[in-house]
């Protein structure tokens, strides 16, 4: 089967370095290999998400020279989708509810690694979550960090729907990359712990395995991730200051030596980069 890649950021805020650099490399890995990649915009988080920053999103992209497959994909629209299957789930007994509050799992500590205590429970008050069962876990083969055993203790029964009633990240990134047929996903090594979930649920439903490959992270100047939520500086979509930061995203992916000049013109460097493009030379840390 061909390729089929994605980059599928959550609009809560506008992109930076980090999420250009999650963004190249699964671009130029799946062009590299004749495949498709497709946009998806993960906006199931209301209190979070904000129809503006999807914008300056899809803006930046396209000012960096990004060329998506077919149209964008918003998951606030596929919510029947998710709650087929975590019906599915609940059915075939693979989910179980729980209303437990968070001040009550921090008080028994069961805040990070559930305690199971609303497991066999017949009947729980609402509001409630539900909480996948996880049973099985499996090392996978990471394409840039190598074996990845499986952690199936610090897992817990993960959340698949939430007490705000809103379907969680793990449920509905599953669903939809086995609904989108992809087959490889290239983002930031900060998920990994995630795709350890995804993949549980994945082997639940019956789905097909999916290659990773995670990324090394930039870091902000006092070490911690850049992201959204901690106000990273958003990516530029002036002319020279696009230039700037894909030749400087390519260095750190190791794919320009320092110094080395593509082009002016963000397409150009794009077709520089999917030819040369070689995984094996993204360096340990960027
Ligand atoms: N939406 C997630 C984020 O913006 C990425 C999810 C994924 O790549 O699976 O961090």
């Amino acid at each position: 089967m061909s390729y089929i890649g994605r980059f599928a950021p959550s609009p809560t805020g506008p992109l930076h370095e980090g999420s250009l650099l999650t963004a190249l490399a699964s671009y130029l890995d799946a062009k590299h290999h004749q495949g498709r990649w497709l946009l998806r915009i993960e906006d199931l988080d209301t209190p979070r998400c904000h129809r503006t920053h999807e914008t300056s999103i899809l803006s930046a992209l396209e000012a960096y020279g990004f060329e998506w497959y077919g149209t964008v994909t918003r998951q606030s629209e596929r919510i029947d989708l998710y709650e087929q299957v975590y019906h599915d789930l609940l059915k075939a007994k693979h989910a179980y509810w729980c209303d437990c509050s968070r001040s009550d799992l921090k008080q028994r500590q069961a805040l990070a690694h559930y305690d199971r205590r609303c497991l066999n429970r017949i009947s729980v008050t609402q509001p409630a979550a539900l909480r996948f069962k996880v049973e099985q876990c499996r090392s996978f083969n990471d394409r840039l960090l190598g074996h990845q055993p499986c952690h199936k203790e610090a897992l817990g029964d993960f959340i698949l729907y939430r007490r705000d009633q809103i379907v969680a990240y793990q449920l509905a990134v599953v669903v939809d990359d086995y609904q989108q047929n992809i087959n490889h996903i290239v983002r930031g090594r900060d998920l990994l712990l995630e795709t350890e979930k995804q993949r549980v649920l994945q082997l639940t439903l019956g789905y097909p395995m999916i290659r990773y490959a995670h990324l090394p992270l930039v870091l902000a100047k006092d070490g911690q991730k850049l992201s959204k939520q901690t106000f990273a500086t958003p990516l530029t979509t002036e002319k020279q200051g696009v230039t700037d930061n894909l030749h400087t995203a390519l260095q750190r992916l190791g794919q320009l030596e320092s110094g080395q000049f593509i082009s002016h013109n963000p397409c150009e460097i794009m077709s520089h980069a999917i030819k040369v493009w070689d995984i094996n030379k993204i360096p340990k840390t960027v």
